[in-house]
This record gives structure tokens, sequence and C-alpha cells, in this order.
């Protein structure tokens, strides 16, 4: 074998009794990459014939991806066109071996689901996308050989094996593990760093399409923070690898987590504030998924999940919203925040909670294992940040009861703990697990009233027991009226800044789309040029085929007040339960 890079090296064993029987095999030459169309050839080794199908949706998604629409052109080998049945099916007729094109221009950014290919320079395969499978219940092992240009380096957590600089071999044991481990090759902007600590070895695979990398700016948070989590949280591998992947496209700031790795795609544009806390966040989360819900502890419909007609049970806000409760503890007991900023962060939680449940009226009678089972369904998708931040909130209002009830024995995490003792090798009734949580320690008024309840979260009361006040503010807000062309003003979205967004623009316009040429007379504008700190801003714009020239004049500032919550530390220190709260590792 090679040598990879530093970042993942590892034993291949038994690789030929593994793969020696009813293995499918995967060709794909990246060298030969048409119009972002790549050739993928699969080979069964045998005459057969069935169903070749790709997932409507994996899960941590919770989304429709329907993968097979980015695949087409189905032929045998021998070529014999192949007619698809549906978006994610296709009849293949008795043969040894057929072929398709992947269509990359269907992915038209980095999701951490989806997949890139830009010639000689990026690849990112999450498998699913441009691999199916004839049936998800078997345990067929794949083999996929890459031909590749020799100055692509590739990184997976995969079993794989590189015959020259232009030959690897990857290895799966069967669908499951193949798309829970994607494969990610650069030829330049990779930063990788390793880190051991309790045993374990931790990867950090960065990549950037700028002149930034962020992993020069979040390695040491992270590595403490990982140092510190892991004496007390339990990773079951002997490995874990985060990829990062940034760029100032379209991509956006979201993270999918997998067994022994994750992916995280985050926009570097200036636009986005917070890029680096958000990002170093979403890796905690991730990895926390990776030690406890929903990638060890799970219910039966996550463990047999259906990749045709994906489902999820009762429990997206166990998953999601726990886990992302943990994060913040987590951020907390390493010493990355403060008491405060832990409440303040979330403080905020329940204030977009509240905002989400003013702008969808449909989610009122929406209880949290109603929302989880439905996330797939038109008004889930709409409601999907309710698991994680009703989902949180009410995830550290059962910590506290469990404090409480349990005298300060217990806590969630403790909770967390005695699930994954029970359930690492085995999956959970999907009917039975709140009654189990239940039974371990008595929080029926939280279960019947925000779980399965819909009552509303008294934000007094949860951060009143851990010492903090709620207190009404009246706060002053500007905003800037901008006159254009003397007809009409318009309210720019952001009081303080002064930015006029496309579609402040479109809404003074109608709603027609435009194109912005030039800002100031620069072509090429940017988002940081839509900036304006002058009293006047031309715009030359591209409308309905013509050329047309705009001033914005700043005309005038309103001040409009607004009642706003703080929280102020209040003296209330001796409480056992902030005590045991504030004082506990997790
Ligand atoms: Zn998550």
């Amino acid at each position: 074998m090679k040598k990879l890079t530093v970042t993942l090296t590892f034993v291949l064993y038994c690789i030929t009794s593994l793969f020696a029987t009813d293995t499918i095999y995967v060709k794909i030459n990246l060298k030969k990459l048409v119009d972002k169309k790549l050739k993928i050839e699969v080979n069964n080794n045998k005459e057969t014939s069935g169903h070749y199908y790709f997932p409507k949706s994996i899960y941590g998604t919770y989304n429709h991806q329907n993968a097979g629409s980015k695949c087409n052109s189905f032929r045998t080998s021998k070529g014999v066109d192949i007619i698809k049945e549906d978006i994610n099916s296709v009849k293949i007729p008795q043969c040894t071996s057929f072929e398709y094109y992947s269509n990359f221009n269907k992915w038209d950014y980095l999701s951490p689901e989806g997949s890139v290919a830009i010639k000689d320079s990026v690849f990112v395969f999450n498998w699913y996308s441009i691999i199916g499978y004839f049936n998800n219940t078997d345990k067929t092992p794949y083999s996929i050989e890459i031909i590749k240009p020799e100055c692509l380096k590739p990184y997976s957590t995969l079993e794989h094996k590189e015959a020259n600089d232009s030959t690897l071999t990857l290895y799966a044991s069967n669908y499951d593990e193949l798309i829970d481990k994607p494969l990610m090759m650069f030829k330049s902007g990779v930063k990788t760093k390793q880190f051991t600590c309790n045993s374990k070895t931790f990867n950090i695979v960065s990549f950037s399409s700028t002149d930034e990398n962020p992993v020069d700016s979040i390695y040491n948070d992270l590595k403490r923070t990982v140092e510190i989590a892991t004496k007390y949280l339990r990773y079951p591998n002997k490995e874990y690898t985060f990829f990062i992947y940034a760029t100032k496209n379209k991509t956006t700031h979201s993270a999918l987590e997998h067994k022994d790795n994750s992916v995280n795609t985050i926009n570097m544009n200036r636009m986005f504030t917070q890029t680096y806390s958000i990002l170093y966040s979403m890796m905690i989360h991730e990895f926390i998924h990776a030690c406890y819900l929903p990638l060890v502890v799970r219910s039966n419909v996550i463990e047999n999940f259906d990749y045709q007609n994906p489902k999820c049970d009762e429990h997206l806000w166990l998953y999601e919203g726990v886990t992302e409760y943990l994060t913040q503890k987590v951020k907390y007991t390493s010493g990355y925040y403060t008491k405060s900023e832990f409440i303040k962060e979330m403080y905020n939680k329940y204030a977009e909670d509240k905002m989400n449940k003013r702008n969808f009226i449909r989610l009122r009678n929406a209880s949290l294992t109603k929302l989880s089972k439905d996330i797939y369904s038109w008004y889930g998708r709409r409601n999907y940040g309710t698991v994680y931040n009703r989902g949180a909130l009410v995830a550290m209002m059962l910590d506290i009861e469990i404090i409480k009830s349990s005298n300060g024995e217990k806590n969630l995490f403790d909770i967390v703990e005695i699930l994954r003792d029970r359930y690492t090798h085995k999956s959970f009734d999907s009917k039975d697990i709140i009654n189990e949580i239940n039974s371990i320690v008595n929080v029926e008024r939280i279960i019947s009233r925000y779980i399965r309840g819909r009552k509303n979260i008294n934000p007094k009361y949860i951060f009143g027991v851990l010492g903090y006040n709620v207190l009404n503010k009246k706060e002053e807000k500007s905003y800037y009226y901008v006159k254009i062309k003397s007809v009409k003003y318009i309210k720019t979205k952001y009081g303080n800044g002064m930015v006029i967004s496309k579609s402040d623009i479109n809404k003074a316009f109608g709603k027609k789309e435009l194109t912005i040429l030039k800002i100031n007379n620069k072509a090429n504008p940017t988002l940081e040029d839509i900036h304006i700190s002058a009293s006047k801003m031309n715009l030359t714009i591209l409308r309905n085929g013509k050329i047309e020239s705009i001033t914005f004049n700043k005309l005038l500032r309103r001040t409009k007040s607004k009642h706003v919550k703080i929280l102020k530390n209040s003296n209330n220190k001796n409480d056992m339960v902030a005590n045991r709260f504030w004082g506990q590792t997790l």
C-alpha cells in the first residue's frame, strides 16, 4: 500500500476474503469528465437482472435528495439502452455489467450531502449520489476503482489503497457503510491536522478555495474542546475525521454526521459573520452525533432506514435537540463558553423558536413528537429549525427536571449514557423510548407538556432556575430609507450597516429579476460593494434585456423603539439545581 496522507492511514486486512464473492465492482475514470458528466461502470461479475435504486433520501438529512435524478443514460456494456422506471429506480436487464452518467451540473453548490466534480482539481463524492444499490437490506460489498489525475490527493475513511498515483481502489462492506464514508480529492488548497487524545486519533482535512483556510482559526479551540470532552463522551471508534469544505460560492454553513467522520461546509463570504464559531459548533455537534444519538443510539425506524420511502420516527427532537443541547453544554464545560454566553445562546434559540412560531401558523398545532414524525412533509421542512431550537430548549428543561427529581444524583447526560449502554448493539423500539426514559427518572411533566404536548416554554422559569433573570428593555432601532430615482422609497433590510440587498432593489422595481452589472462604476461587484457609506450609490443594472442606470440617495433615518428581553445574573446562587447544573462535567 502506498502511503496516503498523514491524516488517513490504516491497516487493510482480509480484503481478498471479504470481497471474494458477490461484490459489486464500480469503475470511474475522473480523467474522462466531460461537461461535468462522469461515466459510472457497474460490474456484478455474474449474469444477473434486477432493480438498481438510488436513495430518495439518506438519514441525517431529513430531506428528499432524489439522487437518481442526477444519473442518466443507462445502458448495458453491450450497448443496449436501459429505460429508467422512475427518478430513483432502473430495471436492469439480464447482463453482467452496465453503465450510466452521473451529472454533476445538478449539484450547483456543495451542501454536506452534495457532490462536486471540477476537472483535475476538486472531486467530492457522497457516494449515494453517484452509486446505487440492488437491495439495501443485503450486505453486498463494494469495490470501487478510480482512475484519477496524479495530482489529486484522496481523503476518505473508507478502506482504500493506491496501486499507483493514478489508481485508487476503495472498499465498503455494504451500501450503508459506503454512503457513510464520502471521498474527497483535491489538487491544492488542503490543510490537514491530526491530534490524539484518550487513545483516539482525530484528523482534520480542511479544503478552502479561498486564501484563508478555516482550520488555522479553529484548530486550537476544537482540539482543546475534544480533549476535554472525550474524557466523558464515549466515541466508539479509534479514529474520527472532520472534513471541512470552505468556498465563497453559494455553499451554506451546514454539516452532516457520519459514524467516523463529518462533512462541514461553510461559506467564506465576508457578508457572513461568526463563520468560525458556527463551524466550530457544527463540528462539535456532528461529533456528539457519532458518540450518541442517532449514530449509536437509534430507533428501529432509523436503523432500518428505507431509502425509497424515507420516514422519520417521533424522536428527531431527541436526535437533534438533545445533541444540540449537549453541544452547548460541552462548549461550556470545556471553557469555550462562559455561563452567560451559554445562557445567551440558549436564549437565542428561544427567541428564534418564538419567531418561527409566529411565522408558521401550522406549527402551533405540532408537538415536537408530531413535527419529528412529519419532518418530510411540507410543513415539516419549513419548521425544520424547530427540532434544533425548541428541541434543545426542551432538552435543557429535561436536564433541569432530571437534576431536580433525582435530587441532584442524575442529569440528562447520565440518561443518555444509560440509553447508550442499553442500545449500542440493538435499536430501540420507537414506541417505547419515551416511557423508558420516564421509568429511569420521572420526567412526565416535561414529556406531557412540552414533548408530546404543545405548551409554550416559559423563559422566566428555565433561565430563572439557573440563576438568570429575564428582563424587558426598550431599545431604539434605526432604519435608513432610500429614495430611488425620486420615485419610490424603500426601507433597507439592515438598519445600521446601510446595506441594500438585491431583494430590496427588486422590491423597489417590482418583482422583475435583475442583474447588477456595476456599482459606482465598478464592474463585477461583490456583496461587499453593496455596503454604502456615502450618501449616493450608482447602480448599472440589466433588467428585461435593457441596461439601466439608477441612483440611490440616502434620505432619512428613522428610529423605532422595540422591546427586547435581556438576561441578567440573579443572586439565586445557592440553589441545588443551579449548583449541580453549573458544576457538572456535562
Ligand atoms: Zn445534527
